[in-house]
């Protein structure tokens, strides 16, 4: 019997995808979602898994399963709670972030840098290299699942995923598909934009999502996030709210809370004002610190109370503060290592 035509990938550092170059059809798309599924099985459990390999194959798979993801970890920092920072070397030199998390989720980036230069965030200090391929993507989730089992995945590394948002919702179909994690399990963490929730609506697959507000002052959210969409944060607000009436799941606010910006009655108000008849919770996130950066978190006390005016208010309200400053917490921020840091303006 012939054996089919094999072809190895064109390099040996050339992505997730080239095991379509590899196997043929049905065949690459288990052998895909063996490697999505982390640890690598032994031969006699391919059959288990449904693939039944020539010998040939089963090399070239080997040599694969060696060399043949598109991205290496070279450098990761364990917190105490569990959670694992790692940093990537991508094929061109450049650097992302991925964080694997003990609660089953990695957070994932989209692009290296990122253009929104958020005054409070590491991650947009040097503005936007480029943008991460479906491979550079998935692949962050492979290598979660080599150290931590892996069930969720949320768009909230480096990057506005809105602004590589074909390649995102690619990839958000082949977690699917490859890691096996359903539409439910993946959250698109965004400033915000009408025409990008318009376009995730119409999308085959489509992720929960996260809306960044941390203000809910149009002029004073322009200081804070500088290069956001320009759009009324009403309307924004408003799509936002379609966009999960539509998907059938509520939208999570994000807050990251700022001692003196965005932590006074005023603020917290205008935000209950603003979310009424909104299907959603707001998640206020603890502000990990970044050398430089002229920002503080709240006390812990002004936090619970900030909750407690939320809930007043009928909106549900969590506090995220998870990964703690013994890793480098902040987005962003172990990629900083490996760049000189540089000045940051003030904020607005
Ligand atoms: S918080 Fe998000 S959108 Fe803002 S600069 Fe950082 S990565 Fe970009």
């Amino acid at each position: 019997m012939r054996l089919p035509k094999i072809r190895v990938p064109m390099s040996p550092r050339s992505g997730l995808s080239t095991l379509r170059e590899l196997l043929p059809g049905r065949k690459a798309e288990i052998a895909a979602r063996l490697v999505c599924a982390g640890h690598r099985p032994h031969p006699s459990k391919f059959a288990e898994a449904g693939l039944s390999l020539s010998p040939v194959e089963e090399q070239q798979l080997a040599a694969w399963w060696d060399d043949g993801l598109s991205t290496r970890v070279a450098d990761e920092v364990a917190a105490r709670d569990g959670t694992i920072r790692m940093v990537l070397d991508l094929t061109d030199g450049e650097r992302v972030e991925a964080v694997a998390m003990p609660v089953g989720a990695v957070c994932v980036s989209t692009q290296v840098g990122c253009a929104v230069g958020c005054r409070f965030c590491a991650s947009g200090l040097f503005g936007v290299r480029r943008n991460l391929t479906a491979d550079e993507i998935v692949e962050q989730v492979v290598h979660a699942r080599r150290r931590l089992p892996i069930d969720r995945v949320v768009f909230m590394g480096m990057g506005e995923p809105t602004h590589n948002l074909d390649t995102v919702l690619t990839a958000i179909a082949r977690i699917k598909d490859e890691a096996q994690i359903g539409a439910r399990r993946q959250t698109l963490s965004t400033v915000g934009s009408v025409r990008a929730f318009e376009r995730m609506a119409a999308a085959p697959v489509r992720p929960c999502l996260a809306l960044s507000l941390h203000l809910a002052d149009d002029a004073r959210r322009r200081e804070l996030l500088p290069r956001a969409y320009k759009e009324p944060i009403a309307e924004i607000v408003a799509a936002a709210n379609a966009y999960g009436r539509e998907v059938g799941t509520p939208v999570q606010i994000e807050w990251t809370l700022l001692a003196g910006v965005n932590d006074g009655d005023e603020a917290i108000d205008a935000l209950c004002a603003l979310l009424q008849g909104v299907r959603c919770y707001v998640n206020f996130i603890v502000w990990n610190p970044v050398d430089g950066m002229p920002f503080a978190a709240p006390a812990r006390d002004r936090i619970v109370e900030i909750v407690r005016r939320v809930k007043r208010a009928n909106i549900l309200a969590t506090i995220r503060d998870s990964s703690g400053p013994d890793a480098d917490a902040a987005c962003g921020q172990l990629r900083l290592r490996h760049h000189e840091m540089p000045a940051v303006p003030p904020a607005g």
